[in-house]
């Protein structure tokens, strides 16, 4: 059993952070994370939203850079869900913290919360982080983290745009900055589409065109990256048993993609 709670404790154990959690990290991601680097590199968790397990397996032609970076050079969890929705589900992933426990249910909470996310606790003990999301999410992390790219929301189908900005942003960072330590980004398209009822085919395209310029990136520097979802989606026409506590399943990918594979795409 594994849940998206433990991501948190999972990183701050791998740079040797104090996080106080009930969760426990995730013995198979450290060990591959040491075999790898055993000094720590560079920590890019990447969140889809929306991106839950059944997803993960329906979209796989769509989205095959996420599923061979599994097959090739990585991990794969099933992780339990915390939460229906989108801010509390991050709030958990980057606390490792229950929604009551933490309390962050709307964007607003994020800036009155005094739970302190893995970031936070990473700066506060000298190493750089930065997060990558949407600019209300952001505002309240300037001055807390090292680099803050808040992204402008967008209506309908410019959710390709925003994702496209956010893309550019993770990239460039990991690209330019070389003592920042853990990158956070959360992309989208997939979740408004899911909401709006349109083309998932076309949303998991665009969002693995942009998984794997972030893989190149990450490759490129020799660190790791996790990808997750966050809840369930929400779809139309999809039956099936989302109850009130949002339990589901979604993946969670380990890998530490190699330069060679990279530079080939
Ligand atoms: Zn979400």
């Amino acid at each position: 059993m594994t849940s998206l709670l433990q991501i948190a404790p999972t990183i701050a154990s791998y740079f040797g952070v104090r996080l106080v959690s009930p969760a426990h990290p995730i013995e198979q991601i450290l060990k591959f994370a040491y075999s790898h680097y055993p000094v720590p590199h560079t920590v890019t968790l990447v969140v889809i939203d929306s991106l839950d397990l059944e997803l993960y397996y329906e979209l796989g032609n769509e989205l095959r850079t996420v599923h061979e970076l599994v097959e090739q050079h990585g991990l794969l969890f099933e992780c339990d869900t915390v939460s229906n929705h989108t801010t509390p589900a991050i709030a958990s992933i980057l606390t490792g913290l229950e929604p009551e426990s933490h309390g962050i249910f709307t964007s607003d909470d994020v800036g009155k919360s005094k739970i302190k996310s893995i970031l936070e606790l990473m700066e506060e003990e000298g190493k750089q982080t930065c997060a990558v999301i949407e600019r209300k999410g952001a505002e309240p992390l300037i001055g807390k983290l090292s680099y803050v790219y808040g992204v402008k929301d967008r209506e309908g189908m410019d959710i390709i745009e925003y994702d496209k900005i956010i893309k550019e942003h993770t990239i460039s960072i990991l690209r330019n900055v070389e003592p920042v330590q853990m990158v956070f980004s959360h992309i989208r398209t997939i979740d408004r589409f899911a909401h709006r009822g349109w083309d998932l085919r076309l949303a998991a395209t665009v969002t693995d065109g942009n998984i794997r310029e972030i893989v190149d990136a990450v490759a490129a520097r020799e660190g790791l990256l996790l990808i997750c979802g966050d809840h369930q989606a929400h779809l139309r026409d999809r039956s099936r048993g989302v109850g009130v506590r949002g339990v589901g399943k979604v993946p969670l990918i380990v890998t530490a993609p190699p330069r060679i594979i990279a530079s080939g795409s």
